[in-house]
C-alpha cells in the first residue's frame, strides 16, 4: 500500500510543479524523476482514480489526444506552443459566446485551443 501511495504522490507533485495539462507521456517521464518504478498502467490507474476524485479532468486537445489538467480553474482557454510543444492554461475566457454563432442557434459551450509560439520561446528562440 505504501508503495501506491507514494506514486500517486509524485503523479500529484508533477501536476503541481508544471501547473498545466499534461499527455501520458509528460507525466511518465516527469514522474519517472521522482519515483523510478513509475510505469504506464500505474499511471493510468492513479489519473482515473484523482479524476473519480474531482482532483483532476480529461481534455481532449485536437492533436495530441487526451490530456489532463487538475480540475476546479473554471472556464479557460489553452495555448499550444509549437515550439516547445507545451499546453499551456490562459486564463479567463475572451470569446463573446452569444454572438460567436449565428442567430437562432444556442451556444452551451465551447473549447478554444490557440496555436503558436509561447513567451519564453518567443524571448529565446533555439
Ligand atoms: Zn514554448
Ligand atoms: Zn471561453
Amino acid at each position: 500500500m505504501q508503495r501506491k501511495t507514494t506514486q500517486r504522490t509524485a503523479i500529484e507533485q508533477v501536476f503541481l510543479n508544471e501547473d498545466r495539462p499534461l499527455g501520458i507521456e509528460d507525466i511518465l517521464r516527469l514522474g519517472r524523476t521522482q519515483v523510478e518504478s513509475l510505469n504506464q498502467a500505474t499511471v493510468y490507474r492513479n489519473l482515473k482514480l484523482l479524476i473519480d476524485k474531482g482532483w483532476l479532468k480529461q481534455i481532449n486537445h485536437p492533436t495530441m489526444g487526451m490530456l489532463y489538467e487538475r480540475s476546479g480553474k473554471g472556464h479557460h482557454h489553452h495555448f499550444h506552443c509549437r515550439d516547445c510543444n507545451r499546453v499551456l492554461e490562459l486564463p479567463g475566457c475572451s470569446l463573446k459566446q452569444e454572438t460567436a454563432a449565428p442567430e437562432g442557434f444556442i451556444v452551451e459551450d465551447h473549447t478554444i485551443f490557440l496555436f503558436g509560439v509561447c513567451s519564453s520561446c518567443a524571448a529565446c528562440p533555439r
